[in-house]
């Protein structure tokens, strides 16, 4: 796909402040991770973590959490990609928001087919698509600087779509009809997400301070439901990562890579104020 101007992709001054974000993020928690096997994530873990990384040698310690966590963060992709239902090498499958290209390169590991990523962050998509080339994969995992409320990629086309991560950043109905353009009758959509609990009545303080923490705009658990029933997505699953999310957490904020906003992500959880959803629909 040709590149479209930065005004083009940008078209607000949030989304560029978005943009700048992401270009300049060094963030040990996520270049560490990633680097133990290549695949990089900016999304949390799920699952149990193996304790017993806190004790043994100290000057290893470090490293085993650090690997621990990007075992949960990976679990995570995993656990996406389980959702997206048959997917065979003749598919196309769409990585919205994609960040450093993680979860797109465990698709196609797992598939075998061909992938786009997008994301507003032209540094994420240079070092995705560098990744990709090291690994000879250059015709089949593509990344693109290109809005994921307007991507250019064809109508009809994907079986598989996904956000991960990434939809606190835009607005619901938008994204929606976007993935609805562009995927088949039939085919999938799956995210993985925080979200406020409409019951606690509006947005907690601590949902107010992971906002802040990533100038982003968590949304209502209705909104995804209202936003999916108006653009032709039916759920088929709906799974609360809430507990499964929280021991990464805890582990993290015992490791040096702790970023500071762990507190606001246990206290959000624990106080019922926050969830951590997938939820799976199809087009129709
Ligand atoms: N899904 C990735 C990255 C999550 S971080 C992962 O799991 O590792 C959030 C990502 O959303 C960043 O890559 C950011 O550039 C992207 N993003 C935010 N707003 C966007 C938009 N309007 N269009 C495309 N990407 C966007």
């Amino acid at each position: 796909m040709p590149t479209p101007a930065t005004t083009d992709v940008l078209r607000t001054p949030y989304q560029k402040s978005i943009s700048e974000y992401w270009d300049a993020e060094r963030d040990p928690v996520n270049i560490r991770l990633g680097e133990v096997d290549g695949l990089f994530h900016h999304h949390y873990g799920i699952g149990e973590p193996d304790l017993s990384v806190l004790e043994g040698p100290a000057e290893t310690r470090e490293e085993r959490i650090i690997a621990e966590l990007h075992r949960l963060e990976s679990a995570q992709a995993e656990l996406l990609l389980d959702h997206l239902g048959d997917v065979g090498p003749e598919d196309r499958l769409l990585d919205a928001g994609c960040g450093r290209g993680g979860t797109s390169f465990m698709a196609n590991r797992r598939f075998g087919c061909d992938v786009d990523g997008v994301s507003i962050s032209q540094q994420q998509v240079d070092f995705a698509n560098n990744q990709a080339a090291e690994r000879d994969l250059s015709g089949k995992v593509r990344f693109h600087f290109r809005n994921m409320l307007d991507t250019g990629l064809p109508t009809g086309g994907l079986r598989g779509s996904w956000n991960n991560e990434s939809t606190m950043y835009v607005d619901l109905f938008e994204l929606f009809a976007e993935h609805s353009r562009m995927l088949k009758v039939g085919g999938r959509y799956v995210c993985v997400t925080g979200c406020y609990n409409d019951l606690t009545g509006g947005r907690s303080k601590a949902v107010i301070q992971i906002d802040e923490r990533y100038t982003c705009n968590v949304h209502a658990r209705s909104e995804y439901f209202k936003a999916m029933a108006a653009n032709r997505l039916t759920p088929i699953t709906v799974l609360d990562l809430t507990a499964a999310t929280i021991p990464y957490w805890e582990l993290r904020a015992q490791s040096s890579v702790a970023s500071g906003v762990e507190d606001a992500f246990l206290t959000a959880y624990r106080e019922n104020s926050f969830h951590y959803l997938l939820i799976a629909a199809d087009r129709i």
